[in-house]
């Protein structure tokens, strides 16, 4: 019998486009021999589709989306295709003839642990990151709070709410002025893919960035810039995590900004990076220290600076990161000897094998 898998993709964030690259790069590395593929399409304004099995791999993300047999649900239990009342959480694993779930989102009512509480409630193994480690992961003040618990170096930063912001811009700037150095990084604390960051060297930049990233949340973090090299360590498995070597971004432009990841190629890789042992060594022990602050499983793509004196800080986790074949998560595996389908494959037998032990 085969493996029954939905293929979780879309969603609202602003990362659904990122989502939909990575459904259909999955949909053609899967073994069509040992898995029936089922996509679960959310549109952009969260809408659940479903579409049906899939028997070989979708040429393109329209055919995965709009394949013959969509269905429109309404209610968000009957996107699986259940028998009986598909109002009845409870019945809706018995019945589902899905085995596992494979969430392809990115950011927001996805990656952040919103998508996840819904698998749990359904009773369903999906993989990756459960609803601690995604909900902490997606907020980076948070995260940044429990890597301080776990004595990882980070830069220093800033953080405020929109109501704080309204009530006492001046003072915040000023606690910024004195707390960080120019060029300061402004982000929405809950986002991915550096949708809504920018790079402000003045004050002036500072309040056009600020309301840039207020149009992507309620939170913002402004972090001290720093001038490193950007090194990410891919880390797999649950409670026995292991690390890939290094990759290292190399932007040629002012920063990885989203165009720079996704669109107008002027980035370089370097995979694997070229690193001392001592220095992979710190980076590896901080990726799994990170993991395991945050309670993670399957799989987080660990970010960091490394200074010219080899100082190791962590930007971020990535609890969801990209996931294309040419995406550096899957790159490093490549690297370190796994390959995509090896890599999907693996993931998932970690997803059963963590419902398991919850049984
Ligand atoms: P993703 O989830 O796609 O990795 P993100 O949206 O969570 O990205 P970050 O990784 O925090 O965003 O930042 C995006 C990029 O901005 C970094 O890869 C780096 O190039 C630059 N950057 C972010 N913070 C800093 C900083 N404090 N100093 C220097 N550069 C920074
Ligand atoms: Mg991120
Ligand atoms: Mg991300
Ligand atoms: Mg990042």
């Amino acid at each position: 019998m085969k493996i029954k898998l939905g293929l979780l993709y879309g969603g609202k964030s602003a990362e659904h486009e990122v989502s939909l690259l990575t459904a259909r790069a999955v949909s053609q590395a899967i073994n069509f021999d040992k898995y029936e593929v089922y996509p679960i399409f959310i549109t952009k304004t969260g809408e659940w589709r479903k579409g049906n099995a899939l028997i070989g791999p979708a040429k393109s993300v329209e055919k995965l989306q709009f394949g013959e047999g969509v269905s429109k649900p309404n209610s968000i239990t009957s996107f699986l295709p259940v028998e009986g009342s598909s109002n009845d959480v409870a019945l809706a694993k018995r019945n589902s003839s899905l085995d596992v779930i494979f969430p392809l989102l990115h950011g927001p009512n996805g990656e952040d642990g919103t998508v996840q509480g819904l698998l749990e409630v359904l009773n369903l193994p999906y993989v990756g990151n459960g609803v601690l480690a995604s909900a902490a992961g997606m907020d980076k003040v948070v995260m940044k709070q429990l890597f301080a618990q776990a004595g990882l170096k980070q830069v220093p930063y800033v953080h405020f709410i929109r109501k704080e912001w309204n009530n006492n811009q001046a003072a915040l700037i000023q606690q910024m002025e004195e707390s960080l150095t120019w060029p300061l990084f402004v982000k929405p604390a809950n986002l991915g893919s550096s949708v809504g960051i920018s790079k402000a060297t003045n004050r002036e930049e500072l309040l056009k960035a600020v309301e840039l990233a207020f149009k992507y949340d309620r939170k913002i973090i402004v972090e001290q810039g720093i001038v490193a090299r950007e090194l990410e360590i891919s880390v797999l498995g649950n409670d026995e995590p292991r690390c890939s070597v290094a990759g290292e971004v190399l932007p040629t432009k002012d920063f990885y900004d989203y165009e720079a990841k996704y669109e107008d190629g002027t980035t370089n890789y370097a995979i694997p990076a070229i690193v001392s042992d001592g220095l992979l060594k710190k980076m590896q022990d901080a990726a799994i220290r990170a993991f395991k602050v945050l309670d993670c499983s399957g799989l987080v793509r660990a970010d960091f600076f490394v200074t010219e004196e080899e100082e190791v800080i962590i930007n971020e986790v990535n609890t969801m990161p990209g996931f294309t074949p040419i995406s550096m998560y899957p790159k490093l595996w490549m690297e370190s000897g796994l390959s995509y389908s090896e890599l999907i494959e693996e993931l998932i037998t970690l997803a059963v094998e963590r419902y398991e032990e919850k049984q």
